[in-house]
């Protein structure tokens, strides 16, 4: 494929909304459906407005056809991860999802006929993944940012990626028309080290899960603000003060600053080159622990 997003002709079964829902169901995953019209403006996050960096700043997130012209469907798969309690996020710590889900969206795609015609994304590529994740029924809206999965014990903690198809999928139910937002209970706001958090969503200037990934010198508040959470990649505070991720077993993680200044590249290709921080590489890891060390 070698690629994260592009079209494809397909030669298989068409499958009905349900087999779709079963084939989720059976493997784990989270999913949802929804037409391939736009997103309205709702279903954007506040934050995307503030030039959230690592995202694409192309004025077509919302549309479904820049990718695939023709679009009737797109088909929305979350797959939970594993919540760990440490320095480094569950995100980055956690196998690196791009290719697990990739292979669970190419084997949904073969389930449709031959005439059909899809794309993918999964993170990297045009479209505002959380926007369609909201249209298709996968959760609600968190005040940190995240989309919380209505299905019960998976939280937030899940990562996402789409199938776009040309075709009819039969059984599928209207998308929503609004978005469903979670109760505001301000968890998140209070436990946030870098107050990141506002009506206006979460502000990446202040947040330390942008800024432990931000490549390069980081300013003094940044380093300030970086040395106060203790944080070496990514940061899960938001998530795990949510109530809505109370169900979800936390595991400890053993992971010191030192552990990555005494770190040479292939010891951190050998321990972290299959985790979804591997792609930002040490040198940034490794800042990040000189500045936690003080
Ligand atoms: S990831 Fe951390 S710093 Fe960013 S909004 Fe959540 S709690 Fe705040
Ligand atoms: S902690 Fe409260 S305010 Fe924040 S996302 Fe969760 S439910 Fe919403």
């Amino acid at each position: 494929m070698g690629s994260r997003s592009g079209l494809y002709n397909v030669a298989r079964q068409a499958p009905s909304s349900a087999g779709l829902y079963n084939f989720a169901r059976k493997n784990g995953l989270l999913l949802g459906i929804c037409d391939g019209g736009p997103l309205a403006p709702c279903f954007f996050d506040p934050s995307t407005l503030r030039g959230t960096p690592f995202v694409s700043r192309k004025k077509d997130r919302g549309d479904p056809a820049t990718l695939l012209p023709g679009v009737r469907h797109v088909v929305v798969v979350g797959r939970p991860y594993a919540a760990v309690d440490g320095a480094l996020s569950s995100l980055g710590y956690g196998v690196d999802y791009h290719a697990a889900l990739t292979a669970h969206l190419q084997v949904l795609a073969a389930l449709f006929p031959a005439t059909t015609r899809y794309a993918m994304q999964v993170d990297s590529g045009p479209l505002y993944e959380r926007g369609f994740a909201l249209k298709a029924g996968l959760g609600l809206r968190g005040c940190n940012g995240m989309v919380i999965a209505t299905e019960a014990g998976v939280g937030s903690y899940f990562n996402m990626g789409l199938l776009l198809v040309d075709g009819e999928i039969p059984g599928v139910a209207p998308s929503r028309g609004t978005v469903l937002c979670c109760e505001h209970c301000g968890a998140c706001r209070g436990a946030c080290p870098g107050a990141a958090i506002d009506a206006n969503g979460v502000d990446p200037l202040r947040c330390v899960s942008y800024i432990s990934q931000k490549p390069g010198p980081l300013s003094p508040q940044e380093t300030a603000l970086l040395q106060r959470s203790g944080q070496l990649y990514g940061c899960d505070l938001c998530q795990r003060v949510c109530p809505h991720n109370r169900a979800v077993p936390v595991q400890p993680q053993a992971v010191l600053p030192q552990d990555f200044l005494q770190m040479d590249a292939a010891a951190f290709c050998e321990k972290y080159g299959k985790t979804a921080m591997a792609w930002r590489g040490l040198e940034t890891i490794k800042r990040n622990a000189r500045v936690s060390v003080g």
